[in-house]
């Protein structure tokens, strides 16, 4: 792995003056004495500064009061980082050691920046991620949380500040004294444990995800009167995806995403099947360039926002978020994503990706070649998995939670499974417990006969769920959007609508749902087929869509709104065929 050394280079690059001229148009001349500062750690940073004259230092500070420098920086050089790409508070602090003049340069015009001077352009977004990762690395600049490492709420504190690309710090108030003062001082009981102590000196105990994040400053509050073009829910591949298509052709967009960045496919370490990277990228590396990528464009991320509600019985749409603001849009994608079920087993999540697979395509069939693995699962897409599987595993032992497979399988897959004798099933038998090693792999399963109480451990490394999926639509309850019997949104050709619009009655397009206007993308759509590469070119296709829609004015009117209404029930009767 390069080192930050290695990097440097293309983390520190120097503008030429003639380069520096090229990007006078984007910014304003300001100047700053000796020991001012530029940047101040937790403050909403006012841009990028290009300095034309004079140096500065940029220091880390975290909000225990170390502070350690990070570099020196002069005539030609930039201060900036991704965040100020749209309007983030800076990781550090940065000061002039004397005079200095500088090119300041506002977010919006940064991203204006990048599209206008796209050489330029790209040499710098090159060093914004560069030293976003480098802060990332280092822990800088972001909140300090202070708990015992294993806590299981150190643990949810971290992983959502991870998957959000925020840098932070870990302190164990068993090994650091500054963090067992603060512990004395603010948490004497334990369950006020972690304590999240943030830049601008806020404390929080044992903060939800929500609280920490307005605490940092990462949802910006927005102009409450704004409709935006088009507002996307989820930002997993499908929603990014929308997001860098619609912006990039001059939409409004905003996106809202519940927890963070990247969806699912953010929970994979390594992407094998999307096309482009013959050597894998794991899914917070890809989706954190198009996280990156549709801020470039302008598209205005709120994450973490969950929606609770759409009222679509108006023109523009209202979203309604988790915290009660509201936010108006002439366009909604839904791409809320659907959720493998997972296995009611404590520390499931440590090992997925590790032995946990929720599929079964050749990469992990290669994974598990002549091994015992466990599938769960009585349904078709177990039996088609388990056929699929026993051509490279040793053995296969198939858990049913049922009596049999008769009530979900279809015949010809029984009577195959029946036949192979690498394959065997156990009815009335669940997965009581994961164990790994230290590294974090699967090495044990064990699981119960829940009619005699037996149980059995064996030394298995992996375990494939075939248990269905459930699609994140219960925020769409009440905008009468038409669902199939699995409440997967109903689009095109399926959904039992007719859209008027100022161009006249039709059917919705393609990946419209039987509201017009309201679109749908991804795994959360009936018929999708669960991979990165589908969520994100149905993100192309919806982007296209949208102008459509935005030219035509689709909209309900009163009578296509009451045929709505009856929409799930004549959906139920449609009986489509969702992937379980
Ligand atoms: C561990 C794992 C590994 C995978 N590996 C691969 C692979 O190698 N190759 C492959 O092709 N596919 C893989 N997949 C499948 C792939 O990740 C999904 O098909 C893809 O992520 C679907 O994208 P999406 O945007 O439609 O939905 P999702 O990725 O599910 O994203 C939906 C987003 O919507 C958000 N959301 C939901 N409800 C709300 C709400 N009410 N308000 C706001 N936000 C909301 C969620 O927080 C989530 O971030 C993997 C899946 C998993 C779980």
């Amino acid at each position: 792995m390069p080192t930050i050394d290695d990097r440097r280079e293309q983390m520190f690059p120097k503008l030429a003056p003639h380069e520096i001229d090229r990007l006078r148009r984007f910014g304003t001349v300001r100047y700053y004495h000796a020991g001012e500062a530029l940047f101040v750690t937790g403050e909403v940073a006012p841009g990028m500064c290009v300095l034309i004259k004079g140096s500065v230092r940029v220091v880390r500070r975290d909000p225990l009061g170390h502070c350690a420098p990070i570099v020196e920086q002069g005539p030609g050089e930039f201060v900036a980082e991704v965040g100020q790409l749209s309007g983030q508070p800076a990781f550090v602090d940065v000061y002039a050691i004397d005079d200095v003049q500088a090119l300041l340069i506002p977010p919006e015009n940064l991203r204006a920046l990048m599209i206008g001077e796209p050489e330029l352009g790209e040499r710098i977004m090159r060093a914004l991620i560069l030293r976003r990762v480098a802060l990332l690395e280092a822990g800088a600049g972001g909140p300090v949380l202070i708990g015992p490492e294993s806590s299981p709420d150190v643990v949810r504190l971290q992983g959502f500040l991870a998957r959000n690309a925020y840098p932070h710090q870990l302190l164990d108030p068993a090994k650091d004294p500054d963090a067992a003062k603060l512990v004395q001082q603010y948490a004497p009981n334990p369950a006020d444990l972690p304590l999240a102590v943030c830049p601008k000196g806020t404390i929080l105990k044992n903060p939800s995800e929500a609280e920490l994040a307005r605490a940092l400053g990462m949802v910006p509050i927005d102009d409450k009167s704004r409709t935006y073009d088009v507002a996307v829910v989820g930002a997993g591949p499908a929603g990014l995806s929308t997001a860098v298509y619609a912006a990039s052709e001059g939409l409004s967009v905003v996106v809202f995403d519940a927890r963070a960045f990247g969806g699912q496919a953010g929970a994979s370490a390594r992407i094998e099947n999307y096309l482009g990277f013959p050597a894998g990228i794991s899914g917070q590396a890809l989706t954190g360039r198009a996280y990156v990528q549709a801020q470039k464009f302008g598209a205005r991320m709120v994450i973490p926002a969950g929606i609770s509600r759409l009222d679509s019985s108006e023109s523009p749409f209202t979203l309604h978020l988790e915290d009660r603001r509201l936010v108006r849009a002439s366009t909604v994608v839904v791409a809320s994503g659907a959720r493998y079920r997972r296995l009611n087993v404590p520390n499931l999540s440590n090992f997925e990706g590790r032995g946990v697979w929720y599929w079964a395509s050749p990469i992990e069939a290669r994974l598990c070649r002549g091994e015992e693995i466990v599938l769960v699962g009585g349904g078709n897409s177990a039996g088609q998995a388990a056929v699929f599987l026993r051509n490279f595993a040793k053995k296969i032992w198939m858990l049913v939670r049922g009596p049999s497979l008769t009530e979900s399988m279809s015949r010809y897959l029984i009577d195959r499974i029946a036949n192979l004798d690498n394959i065997e099933v156990l009815t009335h038998t669940e997965v009581v417990a994961l164990y790994g090693s230290r590294a974090g792999q699967l090495e044990r399963i064990r699981w119960r006969n829940s009619s005699t109480g037996e149980e059995t451990e064996k030394p298995i490394r992996h375990l494939f769920l075939f248990i269905g999926a459930e699609p994140a639509t219960a925020w769409l309850k009440d905008a009468g959007i038409a669902l199939d019997s699995k409440n997967f949104v109903l689009t095109g050709w399926d959904a039992p609508s007719t859209i008027r619009s100022k161009s006249g009655a039709g059917r919705p397009l393609l990946l419209e749902t039987s509201v017009g206007g309201v679109f749908a993308a991804g795994d959360v759509r009936s018929g999708s087929v669960k991979r990165v590469g589908a969520a994100i070119g149905e993100g192309a296709v919806v982007g296209a869509e949208l102008h459509i829609a935005l030219a035509n004015g689709r909209v309900r009117d009163e009578s296509e709104r009451s045929a709505s209404q009856d929409a799930r029930e004549a959906a139920s009767a449609l009986a489509v065929q969702s992937p379980q």
